[in-house]
């Protein structure tokens, strides 16, 4: 999947580029019209102003938010228009006569934006149709949409047979990254994997195992660990058909000599709200009426150890509630040890990105993907459609 072409190896002087990017920016809940968080707009930008200063006519393509709500990309193309100091003028259709009409009168360097893509159920069935309609506005594709190229859509792997199909430097900078973290670390090589459930990391987990020194497992998926170990986990959370998965998971970390490391506390909670009730306690011995909400001071003191020993710390999903400030803390400390140390740090999920951000300390990291689902499936060794579907060096 490395060796891609880019919009560098490709002349584009001229010509009609359509840029598929991930504008799915996190919009306001009130009005859903202002961006709260323009990270994946701006990360973007590198690829637009190349293209724009090599006289290409930009096309750009994007979806935002769920399908049903089918948001408008208006308030991406103020922000654009904002960033770029020139009019980015949003089409509110995609494909068809219009569309064509405005293309040809564009001139070199000038900016267009296509209405949010998923308002067509054809981009998500990868229409054949609709990806050719697509490719027919443009003389060249390049796909920087890194956080939508484990999908195989229209606009992200369809169109690419019907056009001259290369990478931008998103997706470059992310291969990069992911790639030479995961498969050629500084060693001690460390993985931290929290998030709420087994189920939608045991491929990672698995994958990961044959290339990491030490795991650290943290959030919720903690419990289903402890509960297969015969430990008593009160009210948290548990994947109760994933017991033998877990089970066979620490088999396969001690075969292959992986220190595998589980909380031994916690922070337990009598509600699932911020007011609850809280307390530390071993994590084997939770209390009934309690919960298991972030890791306890003696499990954050080892990831501190282990962190700051780590050459490479690859880390996918927060190890507590994070959502809820008073269940914060051990997600907030491994972000600070991360920041302080001196190993490559890696962090690819979208809820571990937000937290990373939230408190500050993003500039801080190594490397902080745009792209949550599409990082893990990279992780877990899966080739993801929308780089398959680019043009080999
Ligand atoms: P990422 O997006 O980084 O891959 P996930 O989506 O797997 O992460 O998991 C994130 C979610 O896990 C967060 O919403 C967080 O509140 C939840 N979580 C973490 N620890 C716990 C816990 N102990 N109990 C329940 N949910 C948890
Ligand atoms: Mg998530």
């Amino acid at each position: 999947m490395l060796n891609k072409k880019s919009v560098e190896d490709i002349n584009v002087e001229g010509k009609k580029v359509l840029l598929r990017c991930d504008f799915n920016v996190p919009l306001d809940i009130e009005t859903k019209s202002k961006i709260t968080n323009d990270k994946r707009i701006i990360e973007s930008m590198k690829t637009i102003n190349y293209l724009i200063n090599h006289n290409a006519r930009i096309i750009l393509c994007s979806h935002i938010g769920k399908t049903k709500e089918k948001l408008s990309l208006k308030p991406v193309a103020e922000r654009l228009s904002d960033l770029l100091e020139k009019d980015v003028k949003l089409l509110e259709e995609i494909i068809g006569d219009n569309v064509k009409a405005y293309i040809d009168q564009m001139k070199d360097g000038d900016v267009v934006l296509l209405e949010n893509v998923r308002m067509f159920p054809e981009e998500e069935a990868c229409d054949e149709e609709f990806a050719k309609s697509l490719a027919s506005l443009a003389d060249i594709y390049v796909n920087d949409a890194f956080g939508t190229c484990h999908r195989a859509h229209a606009s992200t792997y369809g169109v690419a047979k019907y056009l001259p199909a290369v990478s931008g430097f998103l997706i470059q900078k992310e291969l990069d990254a992911l790639d030479k973290s995961i498969n050629n670390p500084i060693r001690p090589f460390v993985a931290i994997l929290g998030g709420s459930k087994v189920s939608s990391k045991i491929a990672v987990i698995t994958a990961l195992l044959d290339k990491v020194d030490t795991v650290i497992i943290g959030g919720g998926m903690t419990y289903t660990f402890v509960k297969a170990l015969g430990g008593n986990i009160g009210k948290s959370i548990c994947e109760d058909d994933k017991l033998d998965v877990a089970i066979e998971i620490l088999k396969k970390a001690k075969e292959k000599n992986v220190e595998f490391v589980l909380p031994t506390d916690s922070v337990v909670a009598d509600d699932f709200s911020n007011d609850a009730n809280t307390m530390i306690v071993d994590t084997n011995n939770i209390p009934n009426e309690y919960e298991g909400v972030d890791i306890g001071p003696e499990t954050i003191e080892k990831c501190r150890e282990i962190i700051k020993n780590a050459g490479t710390v690859v880390w996918n999903g927060p190890v507590g509630v994070f959502e809820f400030d008073n269940f914060a803390k051990g997600t907030k400390k491994i972000a600070e040890f991360l920041a302080e140390s001196n190993a490559v740090s890696i962090i690819g999920g979208g809820d571990s990105a937000a937290a990373v951000e939230k408190f500050g300390l993003a500039d801080k990291m190594n490397h902080v993907s745009t792209g949550g689902g599409a990082s893990l499936e990279f992780m877990e060794g899966k080739e993801l459609p929308g780089i398959v579907a680019l043009q080999d060096k």
